[in-house]
């Protein structure tokens, strides 16, 4: 067989992945759950918030609340009142500070604070600084938020920060959509589960398991098919099954040009296959299609391309099934530590470390060698056509984008 990477036809990257976007409609209805359980979920509805944050001014620092106009040269003040955070102040009375501590509401007549450290005592009197700038260590009201304001917008996936917003808000629920229900099949005559004993000719099935977790990780539902036999009546079954009990379907295996590799003619069978081949390596048989309406990826079976093809097409695919605003996982600019001399005509993505400013890739880049995925904090993107030199600026995508 000839070079793979000289075969016309092949899908480039991007292209492939619009084509995946562009088909990608939200699939899931929404439900209210307390904010508390709201972690990964996707907003249905904006939330508007009823109070501002903060909702009055308040002090950043333990110390004494003044008007600035009260001081000159080594003024010093009779304190009239205490407030710690959480007890409604007093209007300051004219020509006296106030005991104030981190959090507290500035009393009304006062407009800055002064820190502990920068008074001191004098008998029953506080003496201050001569200048102290009007709203010194004051946290003005709506600060981080207005009243009225939207904080979020539909799309967001709730990560912590946000729950925090929403509870800062006061609301103690909010609008997300279902979880997206996802069917997986791992294709293969040759996979038996772990656990069991492997016979001759058979390896574990891993691929079930790196997309359960991939999934999991993205907050969906995973549906698990199990194994699918090599044959056309197992693939058309376990497909028209995943149809009917999930929002989306993905396989493994069996989506390459081998008489054993049957998805692709199934799925035309009960659907049809709008995309197969892109110019990426690992992971060119890549398929995209629908069965019986479902919409349907089928990923290559070796595990390292399962996993590269699924967080850099699937992955897109899928959060905007469910409801997600799509945004590019961050590519970083990052120096070589290696050199690639031989170009080729697919975009290839290494399985790399960022370490000590620099990209290392794993030794044994084969899509059948999962220790690579396991052991990189990311992944280097060359372009096709691309030789390397050490020291070379080279797209880097961490994990940390790809797997959540
Ligand atoms: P295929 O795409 O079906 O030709 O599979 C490509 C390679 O990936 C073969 O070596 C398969 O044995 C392997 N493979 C396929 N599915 C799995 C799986 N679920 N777990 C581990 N390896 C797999
Ligand atoms: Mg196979």
């Amino acid at each position: 067989m000839g070079s793979c990477d000289s075969q016309p036809g092949l899908i480039p990257f991007d292209e492939a992945l619009q084509r995946l976007l562009a088909g990608a409609h939200v699939s899931v209805v929404t439900e209210i759950v307390p904010v508390a359980e709201a972690l990964g979920r996707v907003l249905a509805e904006a939330p508007v918030a009823s109070v501002s944050v903060p909702p009055a001014d308040n002090s950043s620092m333990d110390g004494y609340a003044i008007n600035t106009a009260d001081l000159g040269a080594n003024t010093s003040l009779e304190m009239s009142q205490r407030i710690p955070a959480g007890t409604p102040p007093q209007p300051l009375v004219a020509g006296t500070c106030a005991r104030i501590f981190t959090g507290a509401e500035i009393p009304q007549g006062a407009n800055a604070v002064v820190m502990q450290e920068d008074v001191h005592l004098e008998g029953d009197k506080v003496v201050f600084p001569a200048d102290v700038p009007v709203g010194d260590n004051v946290r003005s009201a709506g600060q981080d938020i207005l009243a009225g304001s939207q904080v979020l917008a539909i799309g967001t996936r709730l990560q912590a920060a946000d729950l925090g917003i929403l509870a800062s808000v006061g609301l103690s629920s909010v609008s997300v959509y279902k979880r997206l229900k996802v069917a997986i099949l791992s294709t293969g005559d040759e996979l038996v589960e772990p656990g069991l004993p492997l016979g001759a000719g058979q390896i574990y099935n891993s691929n079930r398991y790196i997309l359960t977790g991939l999934l999991q990780g993205l907050g969906m539902e995973v549906v698990d098919l199990g194994c699918v036999a090599d044959t056309r009546e197992a693939t058309l079954a376990a497909l028209e099954k995943a149809a009917a009990s999930a929002d989306a379907i993905i396989s493994t295996g069996g989506v390459s040009v081998g008489e054993e590799d049957h998805v692709k003619s199934c799925v035309e069978h009960l659907g049809q296959l709008d995309m197969w081949k892109i110019k990426i390596k690992p992971g060119k048989p890549v398929a995209y299609g629908q069965v019986k309406g479902t919409p349907f990826i089928g990923l290559p079976g070796n595990p390292t391309s399962t996993l590269i093809t699924f967080c850099l097409l699937a992955r897109a695919f899928l959060l905007k099934l469910q409801g997600a605003s799509f945004e590019p996982p961050l590519q970083l600019s990052v120096p070589a530590g290696f050199q690639r001399k031989r170009a080729i005509q697919r975009q290839e993505y290494l399985r790399v470390r960022f370490e000590d400013g620099c990209l290392q890739p794993f030794a044994n880049q084969s899509s059948g060698v999962l220790m690579s995925a396991s052991w990189a904090n990311g992944i280097a993107v060359i372009p096709p056509q691309t030789v390397v030199d050490e020291g070379d600026l080279v797209g880097f995508i961490p994990f940390s984008e790809l797997l959540g």
